[in-house]
């Protein structure tokens, strides 16, 4: 059975997180009753977010423009870079509204199950920026999951011969747990006691 546009769209919004069949179906309902309100709109941010948006080629941040504006900016401090799994822990980490270094994101972790190795992450570019810009400090800011450490402990292990402060995030962060799904105040406290690899 050919399935039409209704069903199609409603199967990618029930893939999107947190989503589901239902609400899948239930978004494209409100999107075709509410034309003026929702889906007029959305078309236009929709294929806005298509042109303007890119990953950032020095931090692999999502944002508009080739660099994004963490990057551009010059009250930043240089010397320390962020460490991160995903593009949304690098936006948990700015609203924490504790930090003011560089960021870099890795794209994902080492995982057994997923199969992801070190050649699958932004991890060469990670490497060339730490010989080419000025650190002092590196926080591995990977997420408290088994892959998180072991990737934390693999990237920590490959620093040791720059001759950097290597850190990582302290006391409050629960076992498990991705750096995305943390609140502010967490972010804050782990960061403020963050400790030496
Ligand atoms: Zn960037």
């Amino acid at each position: 059975m050919q399935k039409n546009i209704i069903d199609n769209l409603a199967k990618i919004f029930a893939k999107l997180p947190g989503m589901g069949p239902r609400i899948g179906k239930k978004i494209v309902l409100e999107l075709a009753s509410n034309k003026e309100k929702f889906l007029i709109p959305l078309i236009e941010y929709l294929g806005e977010l298509n042109e303007k948006i890119h990953n950032c080629e020095i931090c692999g941040n999502i944002d508009e423009g080739r660099v994004c504006k963490i990057c551009l900016d010059e009250n930043r401090d240089k010397n320390i870079l962020c460490v991160v799994e995903e593009v949304g822990d690098l936006w948990a980490i700015e609203r924490s509204k504790n930090y003011y270094g560089k960021y870099h994101v890795l794209g994902g972790n080492l995982s057994a199950i997923s199969g992801k190795t070190i050649e699958d992450l932004n991890f060469s570019s990670l490497i060339s920026r730490v010989k080419n810009e000025n650190f002092s400090e590196i926080i591995i800011a990977t997420g408290a999951t088994i892959d998180g450490q072991n990737t934390a402990h693999y990237i920590a292990d490959f620093l040791q011969e720059f001759n950097l402060k290597i850190t990582r995030l302290g006391y409050g962060i629960p076992i498990g747990s991705e750096i995305d799904y943390l609140d502010e105040g967490t972010i804050s406290v782990a960061l403020k006691t963050r400790l030496k690899f």
